[in-house]
């Protein structure tokens, strides 16, 4: 948790750094010198349309065509070739093909003796041609003879403009396979850290746009699971069209996941009702598309792929739309969305711009795009959490200030000694302990003499001062045994639990001398200071209220026998006024 906190500070401080860094990292890794030959269809390879029937070795008798575009080749077989000119490596060749839909590939290398040796793979059965990052890999029979052309050979093709083929080395085939099966792997794990983050968080906190946000690394996962074949490790029977099929379909749901995420991640009413509903639709739309578009096998592809090209930017453009205007209406999620979604944006603007299908160890626009995802979930995992412990750092500060408040509520600040307030809380458990076990309890008030005339001789602050000198001698006798108070005014409190009689008594008396014995001549000259004390003594244990009204009875009696003195009030069967009670006074 603390590290995922650290890295959303870090991508607040370093997003600007971080953006320019993979920006650049996209340049050198597209610059780096390609010995790869991408081989494009209209441009470097022949055509020719057959029957599905004929055998590969028919070969030599078709006739090629090297200029326009290949038709009516959907129910047969469409015959690409690529010659081999003097600038591409003559030994050591191998072929790398997209996977694609289509229902068999067969792979001819023609050599200079007019041999021609074939490799052949179906949908449903790759055998050990597939390779991490989507690729199906032919790689030429070394012989002593130099190759002179390369046939591709695809029965039931969906369309050729999905056709994506590169002649390099073989020593480059294995390292690019390599890099390729571990940036996707780094991904792919990612993705499935982020997932099970987002999905543990949406629990922990209850919030919706957060299990959208699992469900959409999910999607990715399982996207990028079956775009780069890993999958074929456990399923090797859904290679080629079934797998490409369910990536198609997977990717609209994964945009319209996305959306659903991004649009409830905002506060309701943040955005006109109208923005988040279009919002919501068009992000659905592009779902939906996915299911027959996933399902076509026909020549209606390419056309149907443009129209959601169209509907993928238009959904862009809202979910930009949305997040902006929630961001501007203040809108923190809106901020981190727009953060996480920037990237990915720009990848997808960079990828129309630019032809990158090539480049990328043949990983292509689908790698940037499974890269950029994985930023996208590591950016709204770390935004989630940056923005989860500023809500702790939050709420710790308000139970502290209401903590301080709740002290402060329970202490006099003259005095500082706990007020009436403070001292009922504490000394109730006392009380209720105190009755369980039978054990007496004892509250003594105690009252300053005549404190009245010290304000009008003296003055109020004279007054203050003599207070604060007797709350300071009060609160050397707090204790295990005693708990003590101001209860209001001039009159301050006792309570002890566990002693009665002579005790008690002499307790009683050592406070009434040790408060007039107070120095207080810096405020009051010669004046002596003394104080009356009522002690309320019972056994078992009554209530606060009960105790407080016996001993003010007890102080009242002090008062009314002199002052300066002590009055005790026992009862010892806990009833008031009942025959056990008995008063005295003493000096
Ligand atoms: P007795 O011996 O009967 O208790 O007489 P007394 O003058 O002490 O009692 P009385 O209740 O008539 O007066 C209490 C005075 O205490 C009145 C009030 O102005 C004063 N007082 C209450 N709180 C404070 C305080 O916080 N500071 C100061 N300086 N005076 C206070
Ligand atoms: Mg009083
Ligand atoms: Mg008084």
């Amino acid at each position: 948790m603390a590290a995922m906190t650290a890295m959303g500070d870090l991508v607040e401080t370093w997003a600007g750094r971080l953006w320019l860094g993979l920006f650049a990292m996209l340049v050198v890794l597209i610059a780096a010198p390609a010995q790869a030959r991408a081989l494009d269809v209209e441009r470097d390879l022949c055509h020719a349309v057959s029957g599905t029937a004929l055998g590969d070795d028919a070969l030599s008798g078709l006739r090629f065509s090297c200029s326009g575009a290949p038709a009516r080749y959907q129910q047969g077989s469409l015959w690409l070739r690529a010659p081999l000119d003097g600038a591409a490596p003559r030994r050591d060749l191998a072929l790398m093909v997209h996977n694609s839909r289509f229902d068999r590939l067969a792979v001819g290398f023609s050599y200079a003796d007019g041999a021609t040796r074939w490799q052949r793979v179906r949908s449903g059965d790759f055998a050990s041609h597939w390779r991490a990052g989507g690729q199906i890999l032919f790689e030429a029979p070394g012989r002593s003879v130099p190759l002179t052309a390369v046939t591709m050979r695809f029965d039931g093709l969906s369309g050729y403009q999905f056709v994506q083929a590169r002649i390099v080395s073989k020593d480059e085939a294995g390292m690019q396979s390599a890099g390729m099966a571990a940036a996707v792997g780094a991904a792919l794990t990612l993705l499935l850290v982020s997932c099970i983050y987002s999905l543990s968080l949406a629990v922990a906190v209850r919030r919706q746009y957060l299990a959208w946000q699992a469900a959409w690394a999910a999607t990715m996962l399982f996207w990028g699971t079956l775009w780069s074949q890993a999958h074929l490790i456990f399923v090797p029977a859904t290679a080629g069209a079934v797998t490409a099929q369910a990536g198609t379909f997977l990717a609209c749901l994964a945009i319209a996941v996305a959306t659903a995420s991004a649009v409830t991640a905002v506060e309701r009413g943040l955005v006109p009702k109208g923005l988040r509903t279009t919002t919501l639709l068009v992000g659905a739309g592009v779902g939906l598309a996915g299911v027959p578009l996933a399902l076509i096998r026909g020549g209606g592809l390419a056309a149907l792929a443009d129209l959601l090209g169209l509907l993928v930017i238009a959904d862009l453009v809202m979910v930009a739309l949305y997040l902006g205007w929630a961001w501007r209406r203040g809108s923190i999620e809106a901020r981190d969305f727009l953060g996480a979604w920037g990237l990915p944006m720009a990848v997808l603007a960079f990828i129309h711009v630019v032809d990158i299908e090539a480049g990328f160890w043949g990983g292509g626009s689908k790698l940037v795009v499974l890269v950029a995802a994985t930023w996208q979930a590591l950016w709204l995992a770390a935004a989630a959490t940056r923005r989860l412990a500023h809500l702790r750092i939050e709420r710790d500060h308000a139970r502290d200030a209401e903590a301080q408040a709740q002290r402060l509520a329970r202490r006099d600040p003259l005095t500082g000694l706990p007020n009436r307030r403070g001292f009922v809380d504490s000394v109730t458990p006392l009380l209720d302990r105190a009755r369980a076990d039978n054990l007496p309890a004892a509250l003594l008030l105690v009252d300053i003499d005549r404190f009245k005339s010290i304000n009008d001789i003296y003055g109020h602050e004279a007054g203050d001062a003599v207070l604060c000198g007797i709350g300071r001698r009060i609160e050397r006798w707090e204790g295990p045994m005693c708990t003590v108070a101001r209860l209001g005014g001039e009159e301050f409190g006792l309570l002890t639990i566990g002693m009665e009689g002579i005790i008690l008594g002499r307790f009683a008396e050592s406070i009434r001398r040790g408060i007039a014995a107070c120095d207080h001549s810096e405020v009051v000259g010669e004046r002596l200071v003394t104080a009356s004390v009522g002690v309320a003594e019972v056994r078992p244990a009554c209530d606060f209220k009960q105790l407080y009204r016996l001993a003010d009875e007890a102080l009242y009696d002090a008062k009314r026998g002199g002052r300066n003195r002590v009055a005790v009030q026992r009862h010892h069967d806990g009833a008031d006024r009942a025959p056990g009670r008995e008063i005295a006074v003493s000096k």
